[in-house]
């Protein structure tokens, strides 16, 4: 298997089958104005702290830097375009200005990683290592994100955590401090390393993907991107692009899948308007006939009984006081799944066992089921 990427692992994550496409089946995703940013912004940060000594380049020679290095790519027009120059230029006077005061030569800048877990070959691009005045790391991934990341994203920002295993690897030195920054506001948010259980838990992510990924598991899974690049091999969008007299063959009586469609959606909402006319007069016979001490109303052609049925079943306590020292308590027993559901995420557990019983979660059936989402709305 090729070595994984931090941005391979995240997208098998978050859809396999969008994984599969990009990097097994080599589909090419669309140019987006936001990598392309993204990188030239990179680029930069790269140009400012990649000096073989002393000082950093001035303004005017990172500003040339940009406009020479300026991708274009995926931008709407050219007015979003010159809009996003701009602002790129005030971010870098911005960046300048705070980093060349104290400016410090990092160990790495940009630097190329390869490390094994467990036999998982990873690799990828750690955008800026330090090393502090206690003689350990920090480490800086400079992010274009819209919005300021919370202290969530932080601890939980799994390309952090790949980069100290990293960087521990790599440099033999451990890890003090990691940092996103964000490029738009120039602001750093930093926190300290991930603990072992932390870096446990990643190198277990890996693991699984690497394993998902060998298996040729590939399941689409609908995220908030959706749709991606390549609707036309996702079964959940795949329809749309399907040949018009396919669509019209009729798969009811005739019907097309699409009038199919509203038509079950059209029987779904009756259904529900009579399940509630129904409880509606269901009750109301109910109250007459408690009121009027009555046990059978009568229509024209029919009657309905009213009886109070009661429903028997066994107090727990008293049971298993009487079945357990006879040793048959165990036979009455079974596996409660929403209790272990509850148990697997219940912090009270010792977390080496929720995560063992986590890891037995099988598909155990399957069964087919319809949901329906409006589509005018959401257009
Ligand atoms: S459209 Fe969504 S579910 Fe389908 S392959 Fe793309 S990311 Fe996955």
């Amino acid at each position: 298997m090729k070595p994984l990427s931090y941005s391979q692992i995240s997208l098998y994550q978050s859809c396999p089958l969008h994984y599969k496409l990009q990097y097994i089946d080599g589909l090419k995703p669309k140019d987006k104005w936001y990598f392309s940013f993204g990188r030239t912004m990179h680029m930069c940060a790269e140009y400012f702290f990649k000096v073989r000594v002393p000082p950093p380049p001035s303004l005017e020679e990172l500003l040339r830097f940009y406009e020479q290095n300026w991708l274009s790519e995926g931008y709407e027009s050219t007015e979003e375009e010159a809009r996003y120059r701009a602002y790129g230029r005030e971010i870098l006077a911005e960046f300048w200005e705070i980093h060349q005061a104290g400016f410090k030569m990092p160990i790495a800048v940009e630097r190329l990683f390869h490390i094994d877990i467990e036999g998982v070959k990873l690799t990828g691009y750690i955008d800026r290592v330090d090393k502090l005045d206690s003689g350990r790391l920090s480490i800086v991934d400079y992010k274009t994100d819209k919005e300021l990341f919370t202290t969530e994203d932080l601890e939980k920002d799994l390309q952090l955590t790949l980069y100290q295993l990293a960087a521990e690897q790599t440099w033999q030195l451990p890890v003090e401090r990691l940092t996103l920054y964000h490029f738009r506001s120039n602001t750093p948010r930093s926190c300290g390393p991930r603990n072992e259980a932390q870096l446990d838990e990643t190198r277990r992510l890996v693991l699984e993907v690497a394993e998902g990924i060998t298996q040729q598991k590939f399941p689409p899974i609908e995220n908030q991107y959706c749709p991606c690049d390549f609707p036309e091999h996702c079964p959940y969008y795949r329809q749309q692009y399907m040949a018009p007299d396919l669509l019209q063959q009729g798969i009811l009586d005739g019907v097309a899948v699409a009038e199919a469609v509203e038509h079950y959606v059209s029987l779904q909402g009756q259904i529900k308007e009579l399940q509630s006319q129904f409880e509606e007069v269901k009750q109301r016979l109910i109250d007459f006939c408690q009121a009027e001490g009555l046990n059978r109303a009568y229509g024209r052609e029919h009657a309905i009984t009213y009886k109070l049925v009661e429903k028997t079943g066994f107090s727990e306590d008293e049971v298993r006081a009487l079945l357990e020292p006879e040793g048959l308590w165990h036979l009455v027993l079974s596996l409660d799944q929403s209790r272990l559901r509850q148990l697997i995420t219940d912090e009270a557990a010792a977390k080496d066992i929720r995560d063992k019983l986590a890891a037995l979660k099988r598909v155990v059936a399957s069964y087919p089921q319809l949901w329906v989402r409006r589509i005018m709305e959401e257009e």
